[in-house]
């Protein structure tokens, strides 16, 4: 399959009290129609700021710097506001963690869902409250329950009309930032099966940002570790799950909880996770890595390629060098 979604070398960095901090660094990957890709990493890693940057939602004090993102080849403005706006919901869309901050209070959600309708596709209000029922249903809540405003429906129900919304322009991407968070185990499962079933019902691709890698394992194809605003790992989930190469990646595969084990102590990764204001010279992880070395200190590491995946890891590419060596 042909990638409808090129990120290419894509650096952004914010403004702060006259300081330019690099929030992303360099990253680069290509996104399939269908495919559902994870982003991970904890906060300050760069996940949510490459996401916005896809959706042309960077904030105002954003700067891409370098890089660029294109959509079915075609290069996204993505760095000014008026430019992107024909492109935001129609090609990209978000569905946002906190479904209540992100829905209008005084608004009755069939409303809603009906405005982009009208707003992007020139629908009149009637075809657009017909498509707003048809989303809903899409979504799972009866058509009826449309008249209802945000704050008598559950944060479940809620979640499922930001669904409705982000889908109302026909992307062929929705990026979920952090989707089910706030919701309860159950309702989290419900949602992330409605996102799959619509993935496949609708040939979307994916882009799911999280720090919770139970959730990447049971909803995604593919995922891609950040920290400190450079990917670090990319591979299948079955790969990279069965076989994390990067230091990082293994400390957070061992942190998930294993309810089977019957203990569920989640173990934290030692250290200070990634602070933009002092980035940790060459390899950023290195501080808290516990195979760093002296190249570490002073080397970025550059991707090494493998099966379907890559990484940044001197570690990975001195054992590549072990095994040429070993073998010749
Ligand atoms: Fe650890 Fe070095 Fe690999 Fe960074 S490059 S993860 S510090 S071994």
């Amino acid at each position: 399959k042909s990638s409808i979604l090129e990120v290419d070398g894509l650096t952004v960095d914010y403004g702060l009290k006259g300081v330019s901090l690099r929030a992303i660094d360099n990253v680069t990957f290509a996104l399939r129609a269908g495919e559902a890709v994870a982003l991970v990493g904890e906060s300050g890693s760069g996940k949510t700021t490459t996401a916005m940057a896809i959706a042309g939602l960077l904030s105002p004090n954003a700067r891409v710097s370098k890089g660029e993102v294109r959509c079915y080849g075609n290069r996204l403005p993505i760095e000014n506001d008026a430019a992107m706006r024909p492109h935001r919901w129609s090609e990209t869309s978000v569905v946002f963690q906190g479904a209540m901050n992100a829905l209008n209070p005084v608004h009755r959600v069939i409303k809603q869902i009906a405005e982009p309708c009208m707003l992007k596709l020139g629908m009149t209000r009637g075809e657009a409250t017909a498509r707003a029922r048809e989303l809903l249903e899409l979504v799972g809540i009866p058509a009826g329950r449309g008249s209802a405003y945000p704050h008598e429906l559950s944060g479940g129900m809620r979640q499922r009309v930001m669904i409705a919304m982000a889908l109302a322009c026909r992307p062929s991407i929705i990026i979920g930032d952090e989707p089910t968070t706030a919701l309860d185990v159950i309702t989290q499962a419900q949602i992330l099966k409605l996102l799959g079933d619509l993935r496949s019902r609708l040939n979307l691709a994916l882009i799911l940002i999280t720090h919770d890698l139970s959730l990447v394992a049971e909803c995604c194809d593919r995922m891609m570790i950040m920290y400190a605003g450079r990917i670090v790992e990319d591979g299948t989930v079955a790969e990279i799950f069965a076989k994390p190469k990067h230091p990082y990646t293994r400390l957070l595969i061992e942190s998930i909880p294993n309810p089977a084990s019957g203990k569920r102590i989640i173990r934290s990764i030692p250290g200070d996770p990634p602070n933009l204001m002092n980035r940790p010279s060459g390899c950023a992880f290195h501080p808290r890595c516990p195979s760093a070395m002296a190249v570490c200190m002073t080397e970025v590491p550059s991707f090494d390629e493998y099966g379907q995946g890559r990484v940044a890891c001197h570690l990975h590419r001195l054992t590549q060098e072990d095994k040429v060596a070993v073998h010749a």
